[in-house]
């Protein structure tokens, strides 16, 4: 299952990521994730097999859906949701396991002629055998790593907006700051960071279904991982002076604000 994009350099694509991105990347040993304690819990009481037509090659292919109305929210990780028991993150991605292509499921069916010519003739013909499993059962962190990273590489092959490309990356950050891989998780924010900001710049909001103010507060916490503490801060103050965002966005930029203060002063 893992290492299936670890040898992405010897195929003749042109991509605009390093190949390192796509990599198996994990620390070792691997580390529990958040939430851990659902031995005795029977997860497939979450998802239903659900059968799809894929918009590029027409074939049609079942997969793991999550049951909506089973899912429990338990609190929120500044702009992530945390559930009960699973993680929706590891089942965002579409993928057809006849033609390779992957995407997030809310842009599954968004596909111009072009974009199709272009999947068929650098995934089918390139890469078929190295797209992850079809998925009947669980997908764990891991897996949903890879699944997110695959679909990263069609996205590139799509040739899709610079906010999707930052949504993509966020995600696969999010999924190894899950698993408490600190390391992996920085190395991810950014390059999430560096497309969003291109984004911020380029595209009109909402970007990729994110409010200004939600793309503003990604950046700030992004800049504070790379300890741009200045950059962070002004991000943070347009949230905080903001009237027209909701008070719990603006609550989370104070909370974050005082976090970036206290780092700058432990640092001088
Ligand atoms: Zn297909």
């Amino acid at each position: 299952m893992y290492g299936i994009l670890d040898n992405l350099k010897d195929l003749p694509l042109e991509l605009d990521l390093p190949y390192e991105i796509f990599a198996t990347r994990f620390s070792e040993p691997p580390s529990k994730a958040e939430d851990e304690e659902k031995d005795s819990v029977d997860i497939s009481q979450y998802f239903f097999v659900k059968e799809f037509e894929c918009p590029v090659c027409k074939a049609k292919f079942s997969t793991s859906v999550l049951r909506d109305s089973k899912l429990r929210m338990l609190r929120m990780d500044e702009l992530r949701p945390v559930y009960r028991d699973v993680e929706p993150l590891c089942y965002d991605i579409m993928l057809c396991v006849n033609c390779g292509y992957a995407t997030l499921k809310d842009r599954f069916l968004v596909v111009s002629e072009k974009q199709r010519d272009a999947i068929l003739a650098n995934i089918r013909t390139n890469y078929a055998n190295f797209m992850p499993a079809t998925s009947h059962a669980e997908i764990d962190l891991k897996q949903g790593v890879e699944r997110l990273k695959y679909a990263l590489l069609t996205a590139l092959i799509k040739k899709v907006s610079t906010g999707e490309r930052a949504m993509l990356l966020t995600k696969i950050a999010w999924l190894y700051k899950i698993m408490k891989d600190e390391e992996n998780y920085l190395y991810y924010a950014k390059y999430a960071n560096a497309e969003l900001t291109k984004a911020y710049q380029n595209e009109s909001f909402p970007i990729f279904g994110m409010s200004e103010g939600v793309v503003t507060f990604l950046l700030a916490r992004f800049a504070a991982d790379e300890e741009d503490y200045s950059t962070a801060l002004k991000f943070l103050s347009n949230i905080i002076v903001n009237q027209n965002l909701s008070t719990r966005l603006r609550d989370l930029a104070r909370d974050l604000k005082e976090y970036v203060q206290q780092q700058r002063k432990d640092e001088k």
